[in-house]
Formats: C-alpha cells, sequence, structure tokens
C-alpha cells in the first residue's frame, strides 16, 4: 500500500496544473515543494500567448497587461513592426498565479506539503526520499521540479541550461505599453534580450544566454544603459533563473516516473517559454496517469511519452532550425537580413502569419515565398541548406 496514488515534486504552475487534473478525478494527490512560499523569487518575464485560456484556468486578475505587437531590433537597430489589430499576448503576475494555481489543486482535493525537499527518487517502487530523512511512497511520481530537477537526474544526464537575467525597472518616460521589444544581437545569440510593459512607466527588461550570470548581468546593464527610453531608468528589482535547453532526445518516462515542465525541457526551443506547453504537457500526463492508474498497467505511463512527441516533435524540430541559423549570423548579417525583411514586405507577412507559440506557421510561408533563401547571406547558403535540407 502506497502513501499516495501520485506525488508531484515541485508546486510550479505545470506541477500544480497537472496535481489539479488528477485530483479532479478523485485521485489521492500530493505536491512535495522544497520551498516555504509558493512561486517567489520570480523567474519569468510573464509574456503568455493568449491560447494560454484555452489551456489553463486564467483569472483576469493575474493579466497585469494586454500586447498586441512587437518591435524587432537589428543589432544597429533597424526595426520591424509586427502588429496585430487585437491582444496577441498576457503581461502576467507570475508569482500570484503560481500561488494561485497551487491553491486551485488544493481546493481541488491535492495535498500541497512545503519544506519537503525531495533528494532522491526510486523510479521502480515509487518511493522518495526527503532532504530531513523521511520516505514518502506513490503508484507514480512526477518530477515537475524545474531546470535542476532531482527526478530527472535519476535517469536522464543533468539538464543543459542557458541563464537568464531580467531587472524591474521603473522609467523616466512614459512608455508604450501594448508592444514589447526583442533585440537580437550575435554575441548572445540564438538568445535574445527584451522588454516587456507593465504599465506606461513600469517594464520587465532581460535576456536570456549562454554564459554565467555576471556576464549576463553585465550585457543587460550596457542594453539598459544604451537603450535611449531605459537609460536614466531605476531598477527596481533584479532576477536570475534558468532556462532549460530544449532536448528531443531526454527520457520522459521511467518506469513508474514521468517528467514534465522544465525538468522535461519542454520549452519553446527559440523564445525558452515553457509555460504553454508545459499546461498542454500536464494534461497529456495526467490522461496517460489516470489511464495507468485505471487500468493498474503502469506501463501505460509510456503514452504519454508517445503523445507529447507526436504533438510537438515538428514544430520543435523547425524552431531548432531557426535557432541554429540564427546562431550563425554575426551583427552585419543580422543587419542586412533586417534590412531585405523589411524591403521586401516581411512586416505584413510576420504581422499576419507570425504566431508566438507556433512559429511552423511562418516559417512555411517564407519559404513558400523565397523569403529565408532571399534574405540570408548567399555565403551561407551551404551551412543554411544543411539546416533546413531543402535548397
Ligand atoms: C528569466 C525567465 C523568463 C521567462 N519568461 C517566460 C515567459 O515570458 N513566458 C513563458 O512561457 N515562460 C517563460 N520562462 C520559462 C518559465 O518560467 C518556465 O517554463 C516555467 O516556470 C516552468 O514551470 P515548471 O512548473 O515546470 O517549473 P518551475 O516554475 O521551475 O517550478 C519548479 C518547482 O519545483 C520546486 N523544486 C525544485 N526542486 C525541488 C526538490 N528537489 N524538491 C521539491 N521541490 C522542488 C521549485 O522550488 C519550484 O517551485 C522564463 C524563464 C526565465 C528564467
Amino acid at each position: 500500500m502506497t502513501d499516495y496514488d501520485v506525488l508531484v515534486v515541485g508546486a510550479g504552475p505545470v506541477g500544480s496544473t497537472f496535481a489539479r487534473h488528477m485530483a479532479e478525478w478523485g485521485y489521492d494527490v500530493a505536491i512535495l515543494e522544497k520551498k516555504t512560499e509558493v512561486g517567489v523569487p520570480l523567474q519569468c518575464a510573464g509574456l503568455l500567448g493568449k491560447k494560454i485560456k484555452e489551456v489553463n484556468i486564467l483569472p483576469e486578475e493575474y493579466i497585469i497587461n494586454h500586447v498586441r505587437g512587437a518591435y524587432l531590433h537589428s543589432p544597429s537597430d533597424h526595426i520591424l513592426k509586427v502588429a496585430k489589430k487585437e491582444t496577441h499576448a498576457y503581461v502576467l503576475d507570475r508569482i500570484g498565479y503560481d500561488k494561485f494555481l497551487a491553491e486551485l489543486a488544493v481546493d481541488t482535493g491535492a495535498d500541497l506539503l512545503l519544506k519537503h525537499n525531495v533528494v532522491g527518487v526510486d523510479t521502480k517502487s515509487g518511493k522518495i526520499k526527503l532532504a530531513h530523512g523521511d520516505e514518502i511512497t506513490a503508484d507514480i511520481i512526477v518530477g515537475a521540479d524545474g531546470t535542476k530537477s532531482v527526478v530527472s537526474s535519476a535517469f536522464n544526464e543533468p539538464t543543459t541550461a542557458f541563464s537568464a537575467v531580467q531587472y524591474l525597472l521603473q522609467t523616466e518616460d512614459v512608455l508604450e505599453t501594448d508592444f514589447v521589444d526583442l533585440h537580437v544581437k550575435s554575441e548572445i545569440s540564438p538568445g535574445f534580450f527584451w522588454s516587456i510593459p507593465l504599465s506606461d512607466r513600469v517594464s520587465r527588461i532581460g535576456l536570456f544566454a549562454q554564459g554565467n550570470y555576471a556576464i549576463l548581468n553585465n550585457f543587460l546593464m550596457n542594453f539598459k544603459n544604451s537603450n535611449p527610453k531605459f537609460k536614466n531608468s531605476k531598477i527596481l528589482k533584479k532576477y536570475y533563473g534558468a532556462i532549460p535547453i530544449s532536448q528531443s532526445r531526454k527520457n520522459l518516462v521511467n518506469k513508474r516516473t514521468i517528467l514534465l515542465g522544465d525538468a522535461a525541457s519542454q520549452v519553446k526551443p527559440t523564445t525558452g517559454g515553457g509555460l504553454l506547453i508545459g499546461f498542454e504537457c500536464a494534461k497529456i500526463a495526467a490522461e496517460a496517469a489516470i489511464n495507468a492508474l485505471e487500468n493498474e498497467d503502469i506501463s501505460l505511463l509510456k503514452n504519454y511519452e508517445a503523445k507529447y512527441n507526436h504533438k510537438f516533435e515538428k514544430e520543435f524540430k523547425t524552431q531548432n532550425r531557426v535557432q541554429k541559423t540564427f546562431k550563425l549570423l554575426n551583427d552585419s548579417d543580422l543587419d542586412e537580413m533586417f534590412l531585405k525583411l523589411k524591403e521586401k514586405g516581411a512586416e505584413d507577412i510576420i504581422s499576419n502569419y507570425g504566431d508566438m507559440d507556433k512559429q511552423s506557421y511562418l516559417v512555411k510561408e517564407m519559404i513558400k515565398r523565397g523569403l529565408l533563401t532571399a534574405v540570408l547571406p548567399k555565403v551561407m547558403y551551404r551551412s543554411v541548406s544543411n539546416i533546413w535540407n531543402f535548397f
């Protein structure tokens, strides 16, 4: 007899959502969270495509701002404006939202056990070891314990990750609130800088890239000081985090154990955004877990991995190719590409076909119109063709 049907390690947004799905079906679920408080410190820019409302509950009170477009900046500041007529994304109060999702799981019947630091997992017997020495068992264990997942390390190599740094800024000037800014630069590629308005005087600016926090902090400080919009702004807070590098070969299921969210490296390869995919995966994983428990056949957990691959494999492949292509470009290539894109009317195409969560639509359209080849430097055709396999 086990202590619980399901143990979820990590009360992040994805773990709490999965736990709620299981509790809705009447299963005995506990969430083990090492921290004393859910949601802190903030490790997110909080930008989510509006599709989030189709994949999870999102009360209006956690939406700080509505966004309908983006300015894309090249290294020398050639700008592409991408605009939708209506809201395309929300900026969230992530701390509040994480707490809301955890409370919702508890209201639905899950136990939330704070100060429960998991230090070991036996994927075969379903036994979890806690830092304070206790052990706890379940039929199914779910590792939703983020980038440095202890659960994942029981059957995977350590997760590789980008570093991310973000500042909360109070600006002197009043800024536009319905557009975000994204800046590419070869020294941080395939990462990028972002600025996301929370209001007309408060913004989140940040970047993700390979490198340590000190290096990224320097990049971000230079970015802030050289950007006229933020030059005289005041830093209210600094945040640090990690974004898993998308890994197609990661094992998501091992015996009684599955991985979810950042622990499973389930992020968009191009932007590192993980919430929407994490919520979709929480649903797929819950279906597989319910099936396995109903049929008393733990091998049915494997359906989760199969369905996940089926749903996301193609999109991730495209995004990985976009990322690899960007990595080839130096600053002057990027400038040239932006100028050519503008000249060829790409702003309209991106505005019409761009979707921050499904980028393959846009890429397909650009390939169809011959734009990808037209905007890349000719000397790169060979290396780019190796990535895309189509010239
Ligand atoms: C700077 C930054 C900006 C980002 N911006 C965006 C964005 O704009 N949009 C977007 O979609 N995504 C964004 N992301 C990614 C997003 O934040 C993650 O994908 C998301 O938080 C993943 O949720 P999760 O529940 O899988 O993991 P997490 O949110 O990391 O939660 C994991 C939980 O597990 C707990 N835990 C860890 N180890 C243990 C243990 N051993 N025992 C018990 N508990 C444990 C942690 O304390 C934590 O509460 C950003 C990330 C960063 C770093």
